[in-house]
Parts: structure tokens; C-alpha cells; sequence
């Protein structure tokens, strides 16, 4: 299999189905029949206002609002829906497509932005805490070092990842750092 590749997810020309058959992997989006399987069983979709199927209608039509659509981010990446669809769609990997294309237009959600302030100052999403900490001691409990060889061992390499952000536009894209907030 193909896997989405950076210079694609980098450059959008707009048009959301041209981007998405731009992958090869993703180019079965035109075999959708609109037959709704995936919605029918989605498990994200039994609990929230996601319908897999009108995501997919979206994208095929070229609607731009799927960009703007908060429930792109309702899905879980599970699988269900590409295991079960009967033209083998690759709809998980063209939802998170289209949730690379929706950030690339600045639409994320708050939480996103909050997450990813904490990644660019420590290198992870959900720091650990120091070595004195319960989840460095749970660690230790299976036999582990108290701290993953990461950022939190190597905390000199959140440098690096500085430079990575600056040289990719991260920071510009996500706010960062925050304004301060006024008294
Ligand atoms: Fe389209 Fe497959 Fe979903 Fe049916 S299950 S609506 S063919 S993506
Ligand atoms: Fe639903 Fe996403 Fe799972 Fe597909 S991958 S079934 S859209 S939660």
C-alpha cells in the first residue's frame, strides 16, 4: 500500500477529490456508491452526529464545507468502516486526508491547538511528568527506565524539534506561542 506522501499534504490546489485520488491508495473514492454501510456501522456515528456516508458525498462533490465539517474529527480511526465497505474504500485514510486538508486551512479544533502548544514545548502530546512520577513508577513496575528514551530523557532534542517547527510553518499555524492574556 501507498502511503500519503508530504509534498501532496503540503500543496492544495482546492479542489478536495482532485487532492484526494492525487494518492494512489485513495483513488477509490470514486468507487462509493452511496450505499451507507459505513455510516450503518460506525460505532463514533452511533453516539455523534457523524455519518461517514456524507463525509464521503462531501468530498466527491467538492463541497468545501466538509473542511469546515466539526464532525471529521468525531471518527476514531477504528477501521470498521473500510472493513466493511463493499468497494473496498479507503475511507478512514481519506478522512484523515481531509482532516490534513481542513488544517491546512487553519480549521482545527481548539483542543488541537491547546495539544499541540504542548507538544512543540515538550516534544509529546501527553507529557509523562518527571522520573518521581506515578507514570514513571508504573513504568519501572514492568521492568521499564522510569522515563521513555524521548524528549523526556533527551530533553536537549526539544531544540530540534524547535527548528522543525519553525522550518515547517507549525508554529504560524497553530498560534504559537499563545498571546498573552489580558488582566
Ligand atoms: Fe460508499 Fe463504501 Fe460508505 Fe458504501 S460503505 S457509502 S460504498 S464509502
Ligand atoms: Fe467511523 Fe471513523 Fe471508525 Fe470509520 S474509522 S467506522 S468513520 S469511527
Amino acid at each position: 500500500m501507498e502511503y500519503i506522501k508530504k509534498d501532496v499534504i503540503r500543496t492544495f490546489s482546492g479542489n478536495i477529490e482532485e487532492e484526494i485520488i492525487k494518492d494512489h491508495a485513495l483513488k477509490a473514492i470514486g468507487a462509493c456508491i452511496q450505499c451507507g454501510t459505513c455510516s450503518g456501522g460506525c460505532p463514533s456515528g452511533r453516539r455523534t452526529a457523524l455519518r461517514t456516508r456524507n463525509i464521503i458525498r462531501k468530498a466527491l462533490l467538492n463541497m468545501d464545507e466538509v473542511l469546515k465539517d466539526k464532525d471529521i474529527w468525531l471518527c476514531t480511526t477504528c477501521y470498521t468502516c473500510f472493513e466493511r465497505c463493499p468497494r473496498s474504500v479507503p475511507i478512514t485514510d481519506i478522512i484523515i486526508k481531509i482532516r490534513n486538508l481542513a488544517v491546512r486551512k487553519g480549521n482545527f479544533l481548539e483542543s488541537h491547538k491547546q495539544l499541540s502548544h504542548i507538544l512543540i514545548e515538550t516534544g509529546h502530546g501527553v507529557p509523562l511528568g518527571n522520573a518521581d512520577s506515578k507514570w514513571a513508577k508504573l513504568r519501572v513496575s514492568y521492568g521499564l527506565s522510569p522515563l521513555p528514551p524521548t524528549t523526556h530523557m533527551h530533553p536537549e532534542d526539544i531544540q530540534e524539534i524547535a527548528v522543525l517547527v519553525k522550518e515547517t510553518k507549525f508554529d504560524k499555524l497553530v498560534g504559537y506561542p499563545p498571546e498573552p492574556k489580558a488582566d
